[in-house]
């Protein structure tokens, strides 16, 4: 696996991949690598000649300082694991690499920075575009893969792509889960031995909700259900639940049975923020 640490040996490298025509798969992360990022590199090496991957903690989609501060990084077993699994480049650069003194660009994506993620964490999806499109800039990947977990994000992408005209396909990728349905996520290892074992509770919640919703109870009804399961008593605090139509993640009030309808959900459980969401159909 090649290891690049800098713009100049990637365009190098990718120039090179390019001239031989080969189709390149593009992972971006933030590292500290778990079995979600790695189901995204596997399914890219399935698809792709040549299968890039990135570990860099964004500064700039952070809105919290102490966030940026505390996110786990474990560069040197992240390599490992895309090794042993035949990646085929692993991009991590610094962030004098990925940003001037002071970008002035400012992606504005609209609603989508109005709701769920958007609202609690602003400015978060103006720093995901920004450096997302610098990595497509830089890789030009013919397809880049992401996450069903961050719903929210995958519609940011897909309107970026769309805007700019990166000539990539966005692949999305089923979401990984721990064995009491955790959506795996890097921040999962920042819980408490004592909260991790309450974690299970966001999973468990989308899971009835849904129950109820295709049972026929009403989306009113089971917002306000969800927000009683997450009262003063319980460990997680609650920050939105949302029944959105996956496409557009437009609030829907009544369930129509051809619309693509998924359940989101973001809480903190002690000073993680965890998120997560289910399909309804
Ligand atoms: P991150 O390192 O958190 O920025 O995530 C990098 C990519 O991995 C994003 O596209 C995420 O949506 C995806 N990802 C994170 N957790 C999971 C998971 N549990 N299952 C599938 N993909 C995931």
């Amino acid at each position: 696996m090649e290891i690049i640490h800098d713009v100049k040996t990637l365009r190098w490298y990718i120039k090179q991949i390019k001239l031989k025509e080969r189709t390149i798969g593009f992972v971006p992360t933030m590292g500290a690598l778990h079995d979600g990022h790695l189901r995204l590199v596997q399914k890219s090496i399935l698809q792709n000649d040549i299968t890039v991957s990135s570990i860099f903690v964004n500064p700039s989609q952070f809105n919290n300082r102490n966030d940026f501060k505390n996110y786990p990084r474990e560069t040197e077993s992240d390599i490992s694991k895309l090794e042993m699994i035949n990646c085929g480049a692993v991009f991590v650069p610094s962030s004098d690499d990925m940003y001037g003194e002071q970008d002035a660009l400012n992606f504005d994506f609209g609603y989508l920075e109005e709701i769920m993620e958007g609202k609690f964490r602003p400015g978060h999806f103006k720093g995901v575009g920004l450096i997302v499109a610098k990595l497509f800039n830089l890789v030009k990947p013919d397809r880049a893969y992401f996450g069903k977990k961050d719903l929210q994000q995958i519609a940011v992408i897909r309107k970026l792509t769309a805007e700019l005209l990166f000539d990539v396909e966005i692949v999305p990728v089923n979401t990984v889960r721990e064995k009491d349905g955790l959506a795996m996520s890097s921040r999962n290892k920042l819980l408490s031995k004592e909260d991790r074992v309450h974690a299970g509770a966001l999973y468990m919640a989308l899971n009835k909700a849904r129950e109820k919703l295709i049972g026929g109870e009403n989306v009113n009804s089971v917002k306000k259900y969800v927000t009683s399961l997450f009262n003063a008593d319980s460990k997680i605090k609650l920050e939105y639940f949302e029944v959105v139509q996956t496409s557009n993640l437009r609030n829907i009030l009544n369930i129509d049975k051809n619309m693509d309808v998924s359940l989101c959900i973001a809480g903190y459980l002690g000073n993680v923020r965890l998120i997560d969401n289910i399909s309804l159909n």
